[in-house]
C-alpha cells in the first residue's frame, strides 16, 4: 500500500501519490500474453517500476505533487512510459515529489512530506524522494525520476541507492511537465547500476515529439558490466572538500578514490574553479524557465481553478493563488524578476554567460580525465523539517549537482558508505557528453 501506516500514523513513507494496482494488473496480464504468444520481451518485462509523478501516464492522475494538478489525467502517455510499455515493463505507482520538482527534500508536496526509509524522521530527499523511498523501502525493485539540478543522485544518496542522470537530449522529455527545460532530464532509480542501466536502455534514444532530442540510437551496456577500469582517469575537484561539507561525507568520498585506485584507475587531484558560482547561476537560470514554463496553468486550459472569481484577469489570479505552494512562487518571482526588462542584463544574461564558464572548466577537465569523482550532497539526510524554513540554506545545499545539468553532462550517484548519524552517504562520477557507458562500467566494477 505504498507504506501508508496500517494505524493511519504519520510515520508512513508516503511514497507515493497514486498507486495503480488495478492498471498494473492489466498490464501484467498483457505482458502474460504477449510472452505466451512468444514475442522475446525486454529483460525488464514483467518487472513492476514506479514512475515520478510529473511524468505524464495516460488515464492516471499525474499532478507533479500540486494543487494545480490535484484533478489532472492526462490524455497522452510521455515518451519514456510509452517505451517502458513497449518494454513490458509494469508501472505500479506515481510518486511523491516536490511541488513541480522544486526542492530537494520532498517536504513542499501537496500531498503532505514523503520519509526516508532510513531513518522515519528524516528526509528522504528530492525533488524524486518518492521514488527513491519507494525503491529504498522495497515498494518498487527500480524507479524512474527526473533531474534539473540533483532530484536524481541526491535522494539516490540520502537513500543508499544508485541513480543516473543522463545527459542532456538522450532521453525525450515529451511528456515530463517541464521545470527548467534546458536543464530537466528523466533518469533511472535503483538499488545497483545494472538495474539502472538496463533501464536507461529502455528509456533512452531519438524522439521526434522532444525538439532536444539528439541521440540516434538508444544507449546499449551490454557489453559495460564486469569490465576491468585499468585504463581508467579519475579526477577528483580537491577544491570541492573544502567547502561546507561534513567530515563523514568527505572521508566516505575520499575512501571511494581509494578504493577506484585498487582497481586499477589512476586517480589525481585537480580543482574546478568554477564551482562558487554554480548555485547562484542554477537559480538564476531555473527559476528564469520555471517562470516562463509555469505560465502556463491560468486555470483555463487545465488544472486547478478558482471558484470564486468574477471576471478573467480574477481567473488567472485566484487560480494561480491559490493552486501554486509557497516555494513554487517564490520562484516565480525570482524568475520574473531576472527576466524583466531592467534587470535582464544584471542577472539572467550574467548566468548564462557564467553556465559558458562552468561548462569550459569540465570540458577542461575532461581533456585530463575521463570521469571526475564528486560528493553528491555536503551531508546525509536531515530531520524532517530542519531546513525547509531556510530556503537559502536549501539552496546551497545543491551545490556539486547543478553545475553538471549546467553543463548538460551525465552523471552516476552511487552508495559509499555511512555517515556516523547511521545514514547513507553518496557520490557522484560525472563524465563526458554521452559518456553513460564509461560511467556505468566505472560504478559496476566499483559495486
Ligand atoms: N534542488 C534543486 C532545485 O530545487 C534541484 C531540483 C531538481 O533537480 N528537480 O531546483
Amino acid at each position: 500500500n505504498g507504506g501508508q501506516a496500517a494505524d493511519g500514523s504519520s510515520l508512513a513513507v508516503n511514497a507515493y501519490v497514486t498507486i495503480m494496482e488495478e492498471e498494473a494488473l492489466a498490464q501484467a496480464e498483457a505482458v502474460q500474453k504477449r510472452i505466451d504468444s512468444g514475442e522475446v520481451l525486454h529483460p525488464l518485462a514483467g518487472v513492476p517500476v514506479a514512475v515520478k509523478d510529473n511524468i505524464c501516464t495516460k488515464g492516471t492522475k499525474t499532478t507533479a505533487a500540486s494543487r494545480m494538478l490535484n484533478n489532472f489525467i492526462p490524455p497522452y502517455d510521455a515518451t519514456v512510459i510509452q517505451r517502458l510499455h513497449s518494454a513490458g515493463a509494469v508501472i505500479i505507482g506515481k510518486t511523491n515529489l516536490d511541488e513541480y520538482a522544486m526542492g530537494g527534500s520532498t517536504e513542499t508536496s501537496y500531498y503532505g512530506v514523503t520519509r526516508n526509509p532510513w531513518n522515519l524522521e528524516t528526509v528522504p530527499g528530492g525533488s524524486s524522494g518518492g521514488s527513491a523511498a519507494a525503491v529504498a523501502a522495497g515498494f518498487a525493485p527500480y524507479a524512474l525520476g527526473s533531474d534539473t539540478g540533483g532530484s536524481i543522485r541526491q535522494p539516490c544518496s540520502f537513500c543508499n541507492l544508485t541513480g543516473i542522470k543522463p545527459t542532456y537530449g538522450s532521453v525525450s522529455r515529451y511528456g515530463l511537465m517541464a521545470y527548467a527545460s534546458s536543464l530537466d532530464q528523466i533518469g533511472t532509480m535503483g538499488r545497483n547500476i545494472r538495474d539502472c542501466a538496463e533501464a536507461l536502455s529502455v528509456i533512452s534514444g531519438y524522439d521526434e515529439k522532444d525538439s532536444t532530442s539528439v541521440m540516434k540510437e538508444a544507449f546499449d551496456f551490454s557489453e559495460s558490466f564486469g569490465k576491468n577500469i585499468k585504463e581508467l582517469r579519475i579526477g577528483v575537484p580537491k577544491n570541492y572538500f573544502d567547502i561546507g561539507i561534513s567530515e563523514d561525507v568527505k572521508a566516505s568520498v575520499l575512501e571511494a578514490a581509494k578504493t577506484f585506485e585498487s582497481l586499477g584507475a589512476s586517480v589525481e587531484e585537480f580543482e574546478i574553479p568554477t564551482i562558487e558560482y554554480a548555485v547562484p547561476a542554477y537559480y538564476i537560470v531555473a527559476c528564469a524557465e520555471a517562470s516562463s514554463n509555469l505560465s502556463r496553468y491560468d486555470g483555463i486550459k487545465y488544472g486547478y481553478r478558482s471558484g470564486d472569481a468574477k471576471d478573467l484577469l480574477e481567473i488567472f489570479y485566484r487560480s494561480r493563488s491559490e493552486g501554486f505552494g509557497k516555494e513554487v512562487k517564490r520562484r516565480i518571482m525570482l524568475g520574473s524578476f531576472v527576466l524583466s526588462s531592467g534587470y535582464f542584463d544584471a542577472y539572467y544574461k550574467k548566468a548564462l554567460q557564467v553556465r559558458g564558464l562552468i561548462k569550459k572548466s569540465f570540458d577542461d577537465a575532461f581533456e585530463k580525465y575521463d570521469v571526475i569523482l564528486s560528493p553528491v550532497s555536503p551531508t546525509t539526510a536531515y530531520p524532517i523539517g530542519g531546513q525547509i524554513e531556510d530556503p537559502l540554506a536549501m539552496y546551497l545545499a545543491d551545490i556539486y549537482t547543478v553545475s553538471i545539468n549546467l553543463s548538460g553532462l551525465p552523471a552516476v550517484a552511487l552508495p559509499c558508505g555511512f555517515g556516523k548519524d547511521g545514514m547513507p552517504v553518496g557520490m557522484q562520477l560525472i563524465g563526458k557528453a554521452f559518456s553513460e557507458k564509461t560511467l556505468v562500467k566505472a560504478a559496476d566494477e566499483y559495486q
